[in-house]
């Protein structure tokens, strides 16, 4: 068996049951449960000409598997979303590791115990861990705000390095903020970590899909009731039809091949997209990455090394240490934040959340309230991140309510 991929064209809607936007784990999940235990036929329209959304792994030109739009590390409290996956792939286990490059010296991130002894020396880090450990207790993490509001000078002092040294340079890389511009809630939230632990997750289940993320949507989408047509947009062959002529009318149909489709339409891409921007684009920001081969078996010495003090990418991620794959050669990749100023060529990646992105996303969603077989969900369609393991269990959770129907 494989995936049934069909062009567009030779869809028959009469006869689909249910349609999906988009094939990254939201789209796809909800597919493989409504064909699987529901027994009817979905189709899914996908705008790239892959499937797996930014899951998406592919062998690179020097033969290392590489992730196309961001690393991505699987990890999760959820035994519910592991298990799930873990039927269409045998999981790897992997420890994510984070280093930052401090002036060309790594140090562990979240800044730990081994951190504080590189950068303040075994001495004074012993005294600052004990202080840590009596004020806050062992194995603990703690915000800097709370090491802030420390009388002692010197837990005050540990703050002041994270912020300046990890925190600030780097969310300012990412976000394209001014230091005065950086939001306080979210400095408020650094952690410091009082352990030995250089894990950068502490997730009871963590790991790599073992052939890859590509691999393992390829299984998932292999379904005799399961369609898909790739390099076809959502928002030019859905026609929408609207209660009146007003800007902000609801949607009364969304029609496919000029008929109305009355199965349920799970719909994973960004809402704006849909409604080709008529309220203005939703803000985000994009990315782009810069791969590099080097002729050497390894560069660095963890998955993903931050640039927290200098460099104009954010980050570095080697792929072997993610996969495992072992061979003479590697590629890293260099991650640049950029503005998100062109649908048409860049990617939106995060949302910009804040009170007035979210007041103009949900102008978007009052469109869509009114019709009752339309289902946003994912990344994209909700304007909030998700992690791959919550998006997992909200999937099987819809799933659950169309089955229920
Ligand atoms: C850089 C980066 C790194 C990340 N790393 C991690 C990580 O390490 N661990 C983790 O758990 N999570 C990680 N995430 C989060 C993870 O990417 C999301 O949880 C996941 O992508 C959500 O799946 P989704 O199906 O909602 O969206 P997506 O994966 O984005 O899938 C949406 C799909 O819809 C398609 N689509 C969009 N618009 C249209 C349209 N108009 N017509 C047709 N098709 C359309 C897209 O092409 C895409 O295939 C990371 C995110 C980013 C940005």
């Amino acid at each position: 068996m494989a995936v049934n991929f069909v062009p567009y064209a030779d869809v028959d809607f009469s006869r689909i049951d249910a349609v999906i936007v988009g094939s990254g784990f939201a789209g796809s999940v909800v597919a493989r449960e409504l064909a699987e235990r529901g027994g009817m036929r979905v189709h899914i329209i996908e705008k790239r000409s892959h499937v797996g959304g930014n899951m998406y792994d592919c062998v690179d030109d020097a033969g290392i598997l590489v992730h196309a739009y961001g690393p991505h590390i699987f990890h999760t409290n959820s035994q519910q979303a592991y298990d799930y996956l873990a039927r269409f792939t045998n999981w790897r286990t992997y420890q994510h590791e984070v280093l930052a490059n401090w002036h060309g010296t790594y140090i562990p991130v979240p800044f730990n115990k081994n951190s504080m002894e590189i950068v303040f020396g075994p001495e004074k880090a012993l005294r600052l861990i004990d202080k840590l450990v009596q004020t806050f207790g062992d194995e603990r993490k703690v915000t800097i705000t709370e090491l802030r509001a420390q009388e002692d000078p010197e837990l005050q002092e540990v703050a002041e390095f994270v912020y300046r040294n990890v925190f600030l340079y780097y969310t300012q890389k990412q976000w394209g903020l001014t230091p005065e511009e950086v939001d306080p809630s979210v400095t408020a939230r650094v952690p410091v970590f009082i352990s030995r632990d250089n894990r950068y997750f502490q997730d009871a289940y963590q790991g790599m899909p073992g052939e890859g993320y590509t691999a393992l949507f390829m299984n998932m989408l292999d379904h005799p009731l399961i369609s898909v047509s790739l390099n076809t947009e959502a928002e030019s062959v859905m026609g929408l039809e609207f209660e009146s002529d007003a800007e902000d009318a609801a949607l009364s149909a969304i029609t496919l091949k000029d008929l109305p489709f009355e199965g349920p339409i799970v719909y994973t891409g960004p809402l704006d997209e849909l409604f080709l921007g008529r309220f203005g684009r939703l803000p985000y920001r994009s990315l782009d990455f810069v791969y590099e081969t080097y002729d050497e078996e390894m560069k660095f010495p963890v998955g993903t090394v931050n640039y927290t003090v200098s460099e104009d990418y954010t980050r570095i991620t080697e792929f072997k240490h993610l996969t495992g794959q072992v061979a003479p050669n590697t590629t890293i990749m260099k991650e640049y934040s950029r503005a998100y100023e062109n649908p048409r060529e860049q990617i939106p990646y995060y949302a910009i959340i804040n009170p007035e992105n979210n007041a103009h996303y949900q102008r978007y969603r009052a469109l869509t309230e009114s019709l009752p077989n339309f289902y946003p969900l994912g990344r994209l369609a909700e304007y909030r991140y998700y992690n791959m393991d919550a998006i997992v269990v909200l999937a099987l959770q819809l799933a659950e309510q169309l089955l229920a129907r």
